[in-house]
């Protein structure tokens, strides 16, 4: 045995408790170890029906702090995952995290907008709720999701769906720089010019090549958009799921639209409209001005909603109308992209979902593809495109574990349901439970980023949530 081999045989040696009790002495107070009330503040993700058990929980503010976390892991002989708020944690609830260090970004949330060269500098900890607030005030927004708490890097890694998405393509297409830190605790730039293997493979592939300390994300002249949702009793499902079904392949690209069964707890908390309800909702944004849009969405309002909010709104608006709850929330489910919505679809989908069906799922929802979302974007990333028509997602509620094994029952059986339209690839950020991440990419894309991996982190010290090994 060489004289290196030796310190690192005695870490390994060691009990994955010592070596985070080794990691905590060389960090400082910012890694809480189990027991301590700091950790089990830090393991609790957004989904909180995910009880992450990592190793260490460590709460850096600072980048030198991460550095010194990530060379202070490898010291001690234990990998490291990063995670900003925890939406995705149920895809990482998949792996063993006793040897894991688990680092929690949201001491890091700075957003620097740049007005003249449309560019936002992203610290790693920040929701898009920060971004936009920044962007607004310059007439400009990003290519953020439907929730406001969702985190910048996590969401933009593995793809990032925005209501202007069928316009603008895919969120990790607008990312135009990423700054890192590498298994060796050295931050490391990648763009077109530095790195530009790396930067590919960063847009599509997830948190498995460094942790990411600042993303820069292009931003867009959108100051505000024709949006808004329509809603009716779920009875009226098969004629509105008809018709998105019909209407969606021949709708403008400017027009990026979701369409969903939700079924309401008659909790307090919810507005009478919601309360108790089983409910379709058509919601989305078109880029379009206000005569074209409400020409665009005429067979809708054909259909008589019982609510239509659609108007013109403030871009800032558009973080909240999809009203995903901001609250942590204990949740599974399920997600697949469909190759087309056709009567059989919408029949399937219906049969499993649909008014009386006997389902544990809260909201089964379509979301739109098409547009330059299934085209390759110029210059693109891992993740180009998503050939498609629509992503078919599933959340249950769920508090406990046996609603937890319902919700993943209801989910299952509907994914079986959709096998026959089900394309080829899974859209990762979607995919809400653990899955074979090769699934998310062609195969030339897969050995690209598995190449990648090899390169940069070929001891796996990186976990991203869809993990790509590093012996792949
Ligand atoms: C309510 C809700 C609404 C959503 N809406 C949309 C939507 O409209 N469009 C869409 O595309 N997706 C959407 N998603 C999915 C979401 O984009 C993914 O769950 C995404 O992974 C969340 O990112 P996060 O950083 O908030 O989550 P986290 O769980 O904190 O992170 C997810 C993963 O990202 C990686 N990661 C995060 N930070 C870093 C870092 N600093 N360095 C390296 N890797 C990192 C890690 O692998 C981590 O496990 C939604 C999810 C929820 C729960």
């Amino acid at each position: 045995m060489t004289h290196i081999a030796e310190p690192l045989q005695r870490q390994l040696d060691q009990t994955p408790e010592q070596r985070a009790a080794r990691l905590q002495t060389l960090c400082g107070p910012f890694v809480h170890l189990p027991g301590e009330p700091l950790y089990d503040a830090g393991r609790r993700p957004w989904n909180v029906a995910v009880d992450q058990r990592p190793a260490a929980v460590a709460e850096p503010h600072t980048i030198e702090q991460i550095r010194t976390l990530v060379r202070a892991a490898a010291e001690v002989g234990l990998r490291v995952t990063a995670q900003s708020t925890g939406h995705g944690a149920g895809i990482l609830a998949g792996h063993r995290l006793d040897d894991v260090v688990l680092l929690r970004t949201g001491g890091l949330r700075g957003v620097h907008v740049d007005p003249v060269n449309q560019v936002a500098r992203v610290e790693a900890g920040a929701p898009w709720e920060d971004v936009v607030r920044a962007a607004v005030p310059h007439g400009l927004t990003a290519l953020h999701g439907s929730a406001p708490d969702v985190g910048v890097v996590g969401y933009a890694l593995g793809g990032g769906l925005s209501w202007f998405a069928r316009k603008h393509g895919l969120a990790a297409n607008s990312v135009v720089g990423v700054e890192l830190v590498g298994a060796d605790g050295d931050v490391v730039r990648a763009d077109t010019a530095t790195n530009p293997e790396l930067f590919w493979a960063l847009r599509g592939g997830g948190g498995n090549f460094g942790i990411v300390t600042t993303i820069e994300i292009r931003l867009f002249p959108i100051a505000d958009a024709y949006a808004g949702m329509m809603i009716w009793d779920v009875e009226r499902a098969p004629d509105v799921l008809r018709v998105f079904a019909a209407w969606s392949p021949k709708a403008p690209e400017e027009v990026t639209t979701s369409c969903r069964i939700m079924r309401f707890p008659p909790i307090p908390e919810l507005p009478d409209f919601l309360r108790g309800r089983s409910l379709v909702i058509l919601d989305g944004a078109a880029l379009l001005p206000d005569s074209v849009a409400a020409e665009v969405l005429a067979p809708f309002r054909a259909l008589e909603p019982e609510m239509d909010t659609f108007a013109r709104i403030p871009a800032e608006a558009l973080t909240r109308m999809h009203m995903d709850p901001e609250q942590p929330t204990p949740g599974c489910g399920a997600g697949i992209v469909l190759d087309r919505l056709d009567e059989g679809t919408v029949a399937a989908f219906l049969s499993e979902v649909g008014p009386g069906a006997e389902t544990a799922i809260f909201m089964a929802e379509l979301r739109q593809l098409g547009g330059a979302l299934g085209r390759p974007a110029p210059g693109a990333g891992a993740l180009a495109q998503i050939a498609g028509s629509h992503i078919a997602f599933f959340v249950s509620i769920a508090p406990t574990p046996e609603l937890a094994a319902l919700g993943h029952a209801s989910a299952e059986r509907v994914v079986q349901a959709l096998e026959p339209w089900r394309a080829e690839r899974l859209f990762l950020n979607f995919a809400e439970r653990p899955v074979e991440p090769s699934e998310g990419f062609g195969p030339d894309a897969w050995e690209r980023l598995c190449a990648v991996k090899r390169e940069v982190d070929p001891e796996g010290f990186f976990l991203g949530n869809h993990a790509i090994d590093s012996d792949a």
